[in-house]
């Protein structure tokens, strides 16, 4: 249509930014410039100048999400500090040695923790089922390899 003025011209564009950049409100700006408001909410969103309250009202609708969205790991995070924390007695639990052999009764399927002293008369081997990989028991590894345990792991032959 030939006959349709832009409503945007040069100087207009020119005045909008300036007004916009002086902190006019939309209403302000398009009875300054004498184009509706929502021509003038219009072309500042073409423009990119978003720093209008109509673009600031939902920021924190998103706020709000990325809170519920942060809540997520700290709840994971008390679940895995309740599994820790009821796994922890479980370490303290006397280890039962129902298989106890001697040397001579030692295989690749006994735990090799010994009981008692070496070269005492009752001395033998844990012989419960090792953890697989291991030359003990689950009981006896988290003792072997626990820090600050006194137990040499090559004494067992
Ligand atoms: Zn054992």
């Amino acid at each position: 249509m030939l006959t349709n003025v832009p409503t945007w011209t040069t100087d207009r564009v020119e005045l909008l930014k300036s007004h916009f950049e002086a902190g006019l409100t939309c209403r302000e700006i398009a009875a300054s410039i004498g184009v509706s408001r929502n021509a003038v909410i219009g072309k500042l969103a073409r423009l990119q100048l978003t720093r209008g309250p109509a673009r600031a009202e939902p920021r924190p609708t998103k706020t709000a999400r990325e809170r519920s969205r942060k809540s997520v790991p700290r709840l994971q995070y008390q679940i895995l500090q309740a599994v820790y924390e009821n796994a922890q007695p479980l370490q303290e639990e006397p280890i039962v040695s129902e298989r106890r052999c001697s040397l001579l009764e030692l295989s690749n399927e006994r735990c090799r923790w010994p009981i008692s002293t070496p070269g005492a008369e009752d001395f033998c081997f844990c012989g419960n089922t090792p953890v697989e990989g291991m030359p003990y028991c689950s009981g006896h590894t988290r003792l072997a390899y626990r820090p600050g345990t006194r137990h040499r792991v090559s004494r067992a032959r």
